[in-house]
């Protein structure tokens, strides 16, 4: 492993100044939201469009999703439900990176979303120019990046992988004998090393939100809550993980909390995904992780303050001026394609 990092990613500049824009929305009156909701339900009948949202955007949007026919998923899932979808403008509410996917998998039809300024860590923090030149002293490894990326970094990658789908790929080339570059994430990357024992060279980036959750703070929790199942997702650190029962992507996160016997889950990723977990486990209690604890500052929590920016006035005013729309170079698209399709041929993990 290489490039461990010395200051935090908050620290990083640019991480900074992208954040001093993440603008929470405005807290809004039942009769307002509803208003809103109302515009948007007739927005997306009158422009053939279906929302399509991350499971880390708040409730309210992943509500309005699922009762209008839209869907709600992790970042892959979301491309592939808005490739199938017959309508011709996909609303992606969720990050940059997210709505760019989209496109690359539907390159015919408009994407909009709420805002372009809802933006990842992990994304801006592996510009194209850098990773290319890191990419280029290593020829002889095979290049593997995140969804996490812009679709330039995912155009420069042999491979792209989700975090369902991460182990098997990695697996998969290493049984080849095959030596990883591996990008951006680097707390994925090592849990991936670890699991399966690639030789792999690490990028450093990390998220701001998995990156805060505390390993005292959860074995803390554990001791009033003994019988509590602890779920973590591996883009957290390696002592954070070493805690779960179960570590995975948010598709099997969601998936061990219905299958585990606990009553209650001690969760170590976005509390987004409480809406799902609740939905699906109205019985189950589910709690947030614990992050920077005291003297904390409001960006340490467990929720992503680019996801936070999806907000329902946001999304009505992109539906209704047509504005936020999602543009990717032709060339690009067809490049960045190739690794994403090797990755959607790739035999899923059962
Ligand atoms: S939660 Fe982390 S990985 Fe996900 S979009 Fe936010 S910063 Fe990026």
């Amino acid at each position: 492993m290489t490039q461990q990092t010395k200051t935090s990613v908050y620290d990083q500049l640019l991480v900074r100044e992208h954040l001093s824009r993440a603008t929470p929305p405005a807290t809004l009156s039942e009769a307002e939201e509803e208003a809103l909701r109302q515009r948007i339900r007739e927005q997306l009948q009158a422009r053939n469009a279906v929302l399509i949202a991350h499971y880390y955007t708040s409730p309210v949007i992943q509500a309005l999703a699922e009762e209008t026919g839209g869907f709600i998923g992790d970042s892959l899932e979301m491309a592939r439900f808005g490739a199938r979808h017959p309508a011709q403008t996909l609303v992606v509410a969720g990050v940059r990176f997210m709505g760019e996917t989209a496109k690359i998998l539907s390159p015919e039809k408009r994407v909009l979303m709420p805002t372009l300024e809802a933006t990842c860590s992990l994304d801006i923090g592996c510009d194209i120019s850098s990773f290319s030149h890191f990419c280029d002293q290593h020829p002889d490894h095979t290049v593997v990046v995140y969804a996490n990326t812009s679709a330039a970094v995912k155009a420069r990658a042999d491979w792209v992988v989700t975090s369902s789908i991460a182990l098997q790929v990695v697996s998969h080339l290493h049984e080849q004998g095959k030596k990883i570059l591996w990008a951006p994430d680097k707390h994925l990357g090592d849990y991936i090393c670890r699991t399966t024992g690639a030789e792999m060279l690490m990028w450093d980036g990390a998220c701001i939100v998995h990156e805060e959750f505390k390993a005292k703070g959860i074995l803390d929790l554990k001791k009033i809550h003994p019988t509590a199942a602890v779920l973590v997702h591996p883009e957290s650190p390696a002592s954070v993980v070493e805690l779960a029962d179960v570590a995975g992507s948010t598709s099997q996160l969601l998936k061990a909390a219905g299958e585990l016997p606990n009553d209650t889950f001690i969760v170590a990723t976005d509390r987004g995904i409480f809406y799902k977990m609740q939905q699906q486990n109205s019985h189950k209690r589910f709690m947030e992780a614990p992050t920077a604890g005291n003297g904390a500052t409001c960006r340490s929590c467990a929720h992503c303050p680019w996801m936070a920016m999806n907000s329902l006035e946001r999304l009505v005013t992109s539906l209704e001026q047509g504005s936020n729309e999602i543009q990717v170079e032709p060339e690009l698209i067809r490049q960045a394609l190739i690794p994403l399709q090797r990755m959607l041929d790739f035999p899923k993990p059962s």
